[in-house]
């Protein structure tokens, strides 16, 4: 079983929580503004995250998401 990690960039509020309390420091706020105006975070070093979901949990506007998919399928266009 692999995994799909997704922020919803334009439900995220950039508040930083997310940010803030990844362990593995992999993400960041981006310089580009989304629909609302905001800085949304996203992942700059996905490589290390390892879905422990606490930035899933975090996010007060649970604007993070990671799911389950098989092996062979890839992730779904947002
Ligand atoms: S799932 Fe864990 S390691 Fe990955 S971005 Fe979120 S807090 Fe960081
Ligand atoms: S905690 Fe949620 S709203 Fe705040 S920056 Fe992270 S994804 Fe955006």
């Amino acid at each position: 079983m692999a995994y799909c990690y997704h922020i919803e960039l334009n439900r995220c509020k950039g508040c930083g929580l997310c940010v803030m309390v990844c362990p593995k420091k992999v993400l960041e706020l981006s310089d580009q503004v989304n629909n609302m105006g905001y800085f949304p975070a996203y992942q700059a070093r996905p490589e290390d995250c390892i879905l422990c979901a606490i930035c899933c949990t975090m996010c007060p506007d649970v604007a993070i998401s990671i799911t389950e998919k098989a092996d062979a399928e890839p992730c779904p266009d947002r």
